[in-house]
C-alpha cells in the first residue's frame, strides 16, 4: 500500500525539472518518497525552560529525516530542497498532523500537557492551507489551538507573497494560538513592523547568545533586545543556551526563558517520555523541573 500510496504522490508532486540525476535531485525524490510512506520522517523535540527554576514550559517539533542511506539528513539541508522542489506544503502538513498526534498520545499516557511549537515555513504562509491543515488536524486529534504554538521567522512574517499577515496572525491568535518570531535579530528587517504584527513571543537567534557573557556587543544587543521586549510586552525565549556562564547573564539581565543543550538536546519522544518519568518522581508530578546539565 506504500508502494500505490507512493505512486499517487509521485504523479502529483514529480517536480518539474531536467537535472533528474543530481544527487540533489535524487534527494528530492527520497524525500517526496519518504513523505509518500512516511517512515523516514520524526519529530524530535526540546524542552523550552523557565530561566528561575528550570521548569519546563513547553517544547519545540524539530523535523528529522533518517535517510535509509544517508543516515540522518539535517533539516537546514532539506528543507531548502522541499521549498524549492514542491514538496514543502505536504511536509508541512505532515509536521503539524504528527505534531498533534503525538500531543494526543502524551495525553493518553497521562503526561502532562505542555505547549509544542511548531515551525512553519515561508511555502505553508504562501500557499494559504496553513489554516485548514491546523484546523483539521486540531479537530482529528482534540488539541486546543492554544497547546500549539506557531514559530516564524521574520522573512516570511514581511514576505509580500503572504498576503496581508496581520489578519491572518490575528485570526490565528483569536483561535488560541500563539506566534512566536523565530531567529530573531537575523532578518534584514526594521523593528517597525513589531508594531504592527500580533506577536507572543520573540526567539533571540543563538547567534547572539555564543559569546555571552564576554562579548561587549552581544551582550549589549541581548540587553537591549530584553528591554525592547519588556516594553512591547513579549516574551523572549533565548536559544542555543549552552553553558551556565550564558544562563547566568541572561538571568541578570531578566531573561525568563531558555531553551539549549545546557538543559537539553531536541530527542525522539520516547527520551523526552523518559525524562518526564523521572522528572515526575522528583516533583510528585505537580512541576516538571530539570537542572542544568553544565
Ligand atoms: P530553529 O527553528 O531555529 O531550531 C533551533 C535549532 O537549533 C535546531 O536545529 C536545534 O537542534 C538547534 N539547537 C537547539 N539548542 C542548541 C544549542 O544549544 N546549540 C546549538 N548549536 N544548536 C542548538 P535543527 O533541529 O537542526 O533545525 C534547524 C532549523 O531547521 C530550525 O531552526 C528550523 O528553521 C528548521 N526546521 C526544523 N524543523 C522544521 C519543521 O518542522 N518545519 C520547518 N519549516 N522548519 C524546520
Ligand atoms: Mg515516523
Ligand atoms: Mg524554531
Ligand atoms: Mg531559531
Amino acid at each position: 500500500s506504500a508502494k500505490r500510496h507512493g505512486r499517487n504522490v509521485s504523479r502529483r508532486f514529480r517536480p518539474a525539472l531536467d537535472v533528474q540525476d543530481s544527487p540533489q535531485m535524487a534527494l528530492v525524490y527520497s524525500l517526496r518518497d519518504a513523505l509518500a510512506n512516511g517512515e523516514q520522517l520524526e519529530l524530535h523535540y526540546q524542552t523550552q525552560h523557565r530561566v528561575m527554576d528550570g521548569a519546563v514550559v513547553g517544547m519545540e517539533a524539530l523535523l528529522r529525516w533518517r535517510h535509509p542511506e544517508h543516515g540522518m539528513v539535517s533539516p537546514g539541508d532539506f528543507i531548502p530542497l522541499a521549498e524549492r522542489h514542491g514538496l514543502m506544503g505536504p511536509l508541512g502538513n505532515w509536521v503539524i498532523d504528527e505534531a498533534l498526534a503525538q500531543m494526543a498520545r502524551w495525553r493518553e499516557m497521562g503526561l502532562p500537557q505542555l505547549p509544542v511549537w511548531i515551525n512553519i515555513s515561508a511555502i505553508q504562509m504562501f500557499q494559504g492551507e496553513l489554516e485548514a491543515a491546523l484546523a483539521s488536524g486540531l479537530a482529528r486529534h482534540g488539541i486546543e489551538p492554544a497547546q500549539l504554538g506557531l514559530e516564524l521567522t521574520e522573512s516570511v512574517l514581511l514576505d509580500e507573497r503572504a498576503g496581508d499577515i496581520v489578519p491572518r496572525l490575528e485570526a490565528l491568535r483569536a483561535k488560541g494560538h500563539r506566534i512566536a518570531i523565530d531567529d530573531f535579530g537575523m532578518g534584514y528587517s526594521s523593528l517597525s513592523y513589531l508594531k504592527n504584527l500580533p506577536l507572543d513571543k520573540l526567539k533571540l537567534d543563538r547567534a547572539f547568545i555564543h559569546s555571552l557573557p564576554d562579548d561587549p556587543a552581544d551582550a549589549a544587543i541581548v540587553s537591549a533586545v530584553l528591554a525592547m521586549a519588556r516594553g512591547l510586552a513579549l516574551d523572549v525565549v533565548a536559544e542555543g543556551v549552552e553553558t551556565r556562564g550564558q544562563l547566568d547573564f541572561l538571568q541578570r539581565a531578566g531573561c525568563r526563558l531558555v531553551q539549549g543543550y545546557l538543559y537539553s538536546r531536541p530527542g525522539p519522544a520516547e527520551v523526552i517520555e523518559a525524562q518526564w518519568q523521572a522528572l515526575k518522581t522528583d516533583s510528585a508530578g505537580l512541576m516538571l523541573r530539570a537542572e542544568p546539565t553544565a
